[in-house]
């Protein structure tokens, strides 16, 4: 491997579609500029504490002053916790990497539980990649001037060509001489700064100068050009993408690495392979070519995890690359994988103790109805009042999760009654269809002679 490779695109596309359907509704967390959470506000409702809570760890990733970190977000099932971590994935928006996975999901893969989680952290680190691109016929062009533009124009004014340097090349543009002869009617100055509409020709100063050491891309994604000394024009546009150091590692780990990419079928990465990505990364960093972007890996029901990969978790998290870990869990005090030791959450205390945790509480009456009103928009499901009221009495007395699952059941028996509104007897009808946990555990207790195996004295 002379050199790495690096995918090309403008955004980062890293979180995983999952469990889309049952959290489509959440677009955010839902805070105010304060960080305050609004009552209900995109898509969540309640859980006030918690989302500020989560709101707080989101800034602090987006102004990139916390990597290397824990969150735990632990509460009773159906307490919204995947919900909020989605919400948090949203708040970052798409170009901080959000990495998504369950623990179980290690045990499936035709590979090491620690790789399973090295290409997941992997997967939460960006690169923001700079580079150079060329010009494009048609846009409109800005140029920074350090000196009188006059001798410039006059000096090119005959052919109404530009010459140009990138980093790597030095290409003739060809302004056309109108566009020369406008700039120069223009009277710009020294450090003025003017953008070109290549159509019409008109120059707009947009202002005085800009040091060549700014960030030019503060001046958004137009091409910007600097007089150099000779006279000639230096061309100043960067494109900017991010990829994850995952993605980097596929593609310079296999001949057919782009396709290993999308088949998600990458197999074991090696050491060397990562360790020169590694070495290449920080040398673009120090370049100023390139920037590392801390973003989030979520894992869901981290008690799955066993001992082998809590104690890399415990160790990854040193790593100076580390992403923001954010765990879930519902388990209470509980055996940790792999020992006979118990431990909150199933989670050892010396990984737990670096853990900032959230509490998920459960909902009254009031928020669970405006979730499944939500979920009802969502769905597009038009449901009565009454049949509302059902459904939110059903989520008190059994889960949340059994009465929104209701919701397209119900709707599905409205539509084959060919009626367009759910009403109470279809959500009546379907409560009875299909039973929740503690229904289902009594038919099982009631007839447990009927069963194979069974051990109804362990169920309480
Ligand atoms: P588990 O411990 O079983 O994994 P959980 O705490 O992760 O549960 P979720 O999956 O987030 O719970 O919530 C169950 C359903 O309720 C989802 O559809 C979720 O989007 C919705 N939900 C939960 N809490 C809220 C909330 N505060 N606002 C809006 N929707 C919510």
């Amino acid at each position: 491997m002379t050199d790495i490779g690096v995918p090309h695109r403008s955004s980062s596309t890293l979180t995983r579609v999952e469990r889309l359907g049952a959290h489509s509704h959440v677009r955010g967390l839902g805070l105010d500029d304060g960080l305050e959470a609004r009552r209900s506000s995109q898509g969540l409702v309640g859980q006030l504490r918690a989302r500020k809570a989560a709101g707080v760890i989101a800034n602090m990733i987006k102004d990139g002053t916390i990597a290397g970190r824990g969150v735990l977000i632990a509460g009773a099932p159906g307490t919204g916790k995947t919900a909020i971590a989605r919400g948090m994935a949203k708040t970052l928006g798409d170009e901080t990497p959000f990495a998504s996975m369950a623990a179980s999901e290690i045990y499936s893969m035709e590979m090491s539980k620690t790789e399973a989680l090295t290409q997941a952290f992997r997967q939460a680190i960006g690169v923001r990649i700079k580079e150079e691109t060329e010009i494009i016929e048609g846009e409109v062009v800005e140029i920074e001037i350090d000196r009188p533009v006059g001798a410039m124009a006059k000096a090119h004014a005959k052919t109404g060509k530009l010459t140009m340097k990138t980093t790597d090349m030095e290409t003739v543009y060809d302004l056309g001489t109108k566009m020369i002869e406008a700039i120069s009617k223009a009277k710009v100055n020294a450090g003025d700064v003017i953008s070109i509409d290549k159509a019409s020709g008109r120059v707009t100063k947009l202002g005085r100068s800009f040091s060549k050491s700014r960030d030019y891309d503060a001046m958004g994604a137009s091409t910007k050009f600097v007089a150099c000394p000779e006279g000639e024009l230096q061309k100043r546009q960067e494109v900017v993408h991010t990829v994850s150091l995952h993605e980097i590692d596929v593609i310079n780990s296999r001949a057919q690495g782009y396709l290993a990419l999308f088949a998600g079928d990458t197999g074991e990465i090696r050491a060397e392979v990562r360790e020169q990505i590694d070495n290449r990364v920080s040398e673009w960093k120090e370049e100023g070519k390139a920037e590392i972007i801390p973003g989030v890996l979520f894992i869901d029901e981290v008690h799955m995890l066993d001992i082998e990969c809590f104690s890399f978790l415990n160790r990854a998290l040193e790593n100076e690359l580390a992403p923001i870990l954010v765990v879930a869990t519902n388990r209470g005090i509980t055996k940790i994988r792999g020992t006979d030791y118990r431990s909150p959450h199933g989670i050892p205390v010396d990984l737990l103790e670096r853990l900032l945790i959230i509490h998920t509480q459960p909902y009254d009456e009031r928020e669970s109805k405006a979730i499944l009103e939500i979920r009802c928009e969502e769905e597009d499901v038009d449901m009565s009042d009454d049949a509302k009221d059902l459904l939110c009495k059903i989520a008190c007395e059994t889960s949340l999760r059994y009465a929104i699952q209701l919701i397209s059941a119900a709707s599905l028996r409205a539509s084959k009654r060919k009626s367009a509104k759910v009403d109470i007897d279809d959500v009546s009808k379907v409560y009875g269809m299909f039973l929740d946990v503690k229904r289902s555990t009594q038919f099982m207790i009631d007839n447990q002679a009927e069963f194979v195996f069974n051990e109804a004295a362990m169920v309480n």
